[in-house]
């Protein structure tokens, strides 16, 4: 950590500090410019935080220069991470199509929207049973039977499930189902859902805030982390501007800051950052370009009667566009992209599970 002092600090300013830092069990390096003086702080920088430095007489900056997320930092883990779901790879030598429903409805839907991911080259299932709705009249989700429902697809269809949880005490019942739990952009801050998650035992798809920075997204990646469980994937997924266009403005340059930040991989949803099919297939073509380790995007066999996000779902028209573009842009960025044969030839036969 590192205090900046004002021209105007006094010497009895600067012992203030060093006298507050040694309190704390910490060490203060003075360095007197001929302008200002600056202070660097080595000890424990969460007893510093503490200190209130910020609002003492002479202090006209603090900055921290380590990161304050540990375990999901780069700093401490310089190689990017890979994180499997159900077999399934999200890392840095691949890119990875997530697809389905934005809700689970019926069998019926549930299991035409898997067949149409799986025509796009899909090789993990999205499907929400618990839907975290902006109005309390809208649609909420199936509950237990619609994790029943992504169960059967999953049995009929071969993808793992990612399913999004919204309460941390319904994280043993979605885990218990679920290959993958997300967590959803208005849960980004919710503290004891990212505990809850981080003791589940399943990897985890944390969405970036729609009103978050980029470190507060990592400080709740980091809240998973915290209570024992690294298989993270991040999620940008457009966020809140002035701009009414489109749903929410994709943030691009979040997947290299994010990337260079964090170890951890980091996907985008094309589908909830533009809200409009026709945006889809653009914001994919950019999401890879950047850099992307995934995408995740919403298709409906009918979206005209879906119970959730039908402008934004893809149709079976599209899928066709939707896997050249997959197939074509992954090697350009030097990446596999993930299919269903190389998830099968990587499994453990059955017998030896
Ligand atoms: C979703 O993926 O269905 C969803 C609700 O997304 P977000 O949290 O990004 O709005
Ligand atoms: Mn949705």
């Amino acid at each position: 950590m590192v205090i900046v002092m004002t021209p105007t600090a006094t010497p009895e300013d600067i012992e203030a500090i060093v006298g507050l830092v040694g309190a704390a069990g910490g060490e203060a390096f003075v360095s007197r410019g001929v302008s200002r003086t600056i202070i660097g702080l080595i000890g424990d920088v969460e007893r510093f935080a503490a200190l209130n430095l910020g609002g003492q007489r002479g202090v006209a900056e603090v900055m921290r220069v380590s990161t304050p997320y540990k375990l999901v930092s780069r700093e401490n883990h310089p190689e990017r991470s890979t994180v499997r779901v159900g077999g399934v790879p999200i890392g840095p030598e691949t890119v990875t199509l997530i697809a389905g429903p934005c809700a689970v409805e019926t069998p019926q839907q549930t299991l035409a929207a898997a067949e149409m991911a799986k025509a796009a080259g899909a090789t993990l299932l999205r499907g929400g049973a618990f839907k975290p709705r902006t109005s309390p009249y809208a649609f909420q989700g199936l509950g237990e039977a619609g994790l029943r429902i992504l169960a059967d697809v999953r049995e009929q269809t071969g993808l793992p499930i990612v399913t999004e949880v919204v309460d941390a005490h319904d994280v043993p019942l979605v885990a218990s189902y679920a290959d993958m739990l997300q967590v959803g952009t208005r849960n980004t801050q919710n503290f004891a859902l990212l505990q809850a998650v981080g003791k589940a035992g399943k990897p985890v798809m944390l969405k970036r805030g729609m009103s978050g920075t980029i470190d507060e997204w990592l400080m709740s990646a980091e809240y998973i982390a915290q209570r024992g469980n690294l298989d993270i994937v991040l999620c940008e997924r457009g966020i809140r501007t002035f701009e009414t266009a489109t749903r929410n403005t994709l943030d691009v340059s979040a997947v290299p800051v994010a990337q260079r930040l964090s170890h951890l991989p980091v996907i985008i949803d094309p589908s909830h950052s533009g809200g409009r099919r026709d945006l889809v297939l653009p914001l994919t073509r950019a999401a890879l370009a950047v850099g992307a380790d995934g995408v995740i995007i919403d298709v409906h066999p009918h979206p005209e009667q879906a119970l959730c996000d039908g402008p934004q779902a893809l149709v079976t028209e599209d899928l066709p566009a939707l896997a050249q573009t997959m197939q074509t842009f992954s090697p350009l960025m030097n990446r596999t992209l993930v299919s269903q044969t190389l998830c099968q030839s990587a499994r453990p036969p059955q017998s030896l599970v």
